[in-house]
């Protein structure tokens, strides 16, 4: 359930309805100003709404009236154990403190926080963390540590509530990804207050980004979350907000930049895909417009798999296709595939967002590709289609081949039966073997 209050961190709202927000850590020492500085710089540029500092000290708190001035967006200082801090940073104009009440020093010093936070306007950001519960609730942790985690974030939601403090977000952090979905979808349903979600110390890179996704996407999925940060152990942030993008992009809650659509490559590859999507990806950074564009490694698939796309590049042999929306623009060399693709891109913005046409390019990339299409080839799309129809329709497979290929008859069946192999596993593994001519044709990589 979306959350029904909205706080302001800065200028960025948050909950109420309010796009999620992207939120990164600094992996600085937040008093050396010019490391502070320019890693705030980065995870800017790369797309953070958000970014928090860690204040564990003195200097730390000083250097947040610098930090708060110079940055391009707003800052959270997080707090732990010492109020004092806490109230320092408010006075230093950070625009949202998190802290955790149940270490600050007792409800007196968390009292204090909240009468000078009011004072000036600033929100909180108050949570639990599995690692570190109240006392009271260890057993209840032991038998049931989604309602612990629960039961503390409401206890803490009460407190506020009894301090007449209302400008808050929660979160509930665990490292578990069952706990940190089953917690916060109840939770989401006993407050109306923001949520920001995290998968606390998530790991790696690669390890970590899966969880987060399948964490966070299956709740922002089900509408919950106002907030997010993927934690990853490394000291780029702006991995970690690359990563919140690419869930928020996934899930359709938020566009920024190119999406590449990129097939897996099958036998059927032409040309070197791993080489060429990595660069399409790195050229495509450069670009702030949420333009669609695919890489495919084959002609028989391409063009009709990504017809959505703006911009699409295929591999056929020796040459490539390029297309937007379905249609051929032209083909190239395929060593000039993506050289050509940004060509074309750039045409189109410089027209005003207008695809520009040459009529006799795109006439000869027709033709070249109804002369090299490999209309048999066995695609995976194919099969599957095949087997679709054939077990909904009981009718053979040969019938909904015939179908499929309607209007290639000008293609050889190749050696052996044409067609008539059973649909389904080793069955369409067999008519691959014998319809396509082109059947277990790789590209090779020198
Ligand atoms: S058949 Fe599909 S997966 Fe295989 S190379 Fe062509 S587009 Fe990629």
């Amino acid at each position: 359930m979306a959350s029904k209050n909205q706080i302001h961190v800065g200028p960025v709202a948050v909950g109420g309805g309010a796009p999620v927000a992207v939120q990164t850590m600094t992996k600085t020492e937040t008093a050396n100003l010019a490391a502070t500085m320019a890693q705030i710089r980065t995870v800017a540029d790369a797309g953070a709404d958000i970014v928090r500092v860690a204040v564990p000290r003195e200097q730390d708190a000083e250097a947040l009236k610098t930090i708060v001035a110079q940055s391009p967006i707003p800052i959270i200082a997080d707090i732990y154990f010492n109020h004092t801090l806490a109230l320092k940073a408010i006075e230093a104009g950070a625009h949202c403190v998190r802290l955790n009440p149940g270490n600050i020093g007792g409800p007196e010093k968390v009292a204090e926080v909240i009468a000078l936070a009011k004072a000036h306007g600033t929100p909180l950001r108050v949570g639990v963390n599995s690692g570190s519960l109240p006392k009271h609730l260890r057993e209840l942790e032991y038998e049931n540590p989604i309602e612990a985690l629960v039961t503390a974030a409401t206890e803490t939601v009460e407190l506020m509530e009894r301090l007449q403090f209302e400008n808050f977000k929660v979160s509930m952090k665990s490292t578990s990804v069952p706990n940190t979905i089953a917690s916060n979808r109840l939770l989401s349903q006993r407050i109306p207050y923001p949520l920001h979600l995290g998968v606390t110390e998530a790991g790696t890179k690669w390890s970590g980004s899966l969880k987060s996704a399948v964490g966070l996407g299956t709740l922002l999925a089900d509408g919950i979350g106002d907030t997010i940060r993927i934690s990853l152990s490394t000291f780029h942030a702006e991995e970690e907000v690359k990563v919140a993008w690419e869930i928020l992009k996934a899930l359709k809650l938020r566009e920024r930049g190119p999406d590449l659509i990129a097939c897996p490559t099958c036998g059927r590859l032409q040309f070197d895909m791993d080489r060429v999507v990595i660069e399409v990806e790195q050229r495509l950074e450069a670009y702030e417009d949420p333009i669609e564009v695919s890489v495919l490694g084959c002609a028989v698939n391409g063009i009709g798999e990504a017809r959505h796309a703006d911009f699409g590049i295929t591999g056929a042999k020796d040459m490539g296709m390029i297309y937007s929306k379905g249609e051929p623009l032209k083909k190239v060399p395929t060593e000039q595939l993506v050289d050509e693709l940004f060509k074309e891109i750039d045409r189109y913005y410089a027209a005003g967002k207008t695809v520009q046409r040459d009529e006799s390019a795109a006439a000869e990339a027709r033709r070249w590709l109804e002369e090299n299409e490999d209309a048999t080839a066995m695609t995976p799309e194919r099969i599957a289609a095949l087997e679709a129809a054939a077990a909904e329709n009981d009718a053979s497979a040969a019938e909904v081949l015939e179908s499929m290929l309607d209007g290639a008859d000008q293609v050889d069946d190749g050696p052996g039966e044409p067609v008539g192999a059973p649909s389904g596993g080793d069955g369409a593994a067999a008519m691959d073997e014998t319809v396509s001519p082109v059947a277990g044709r790789r590209f090779s990589r020198s």
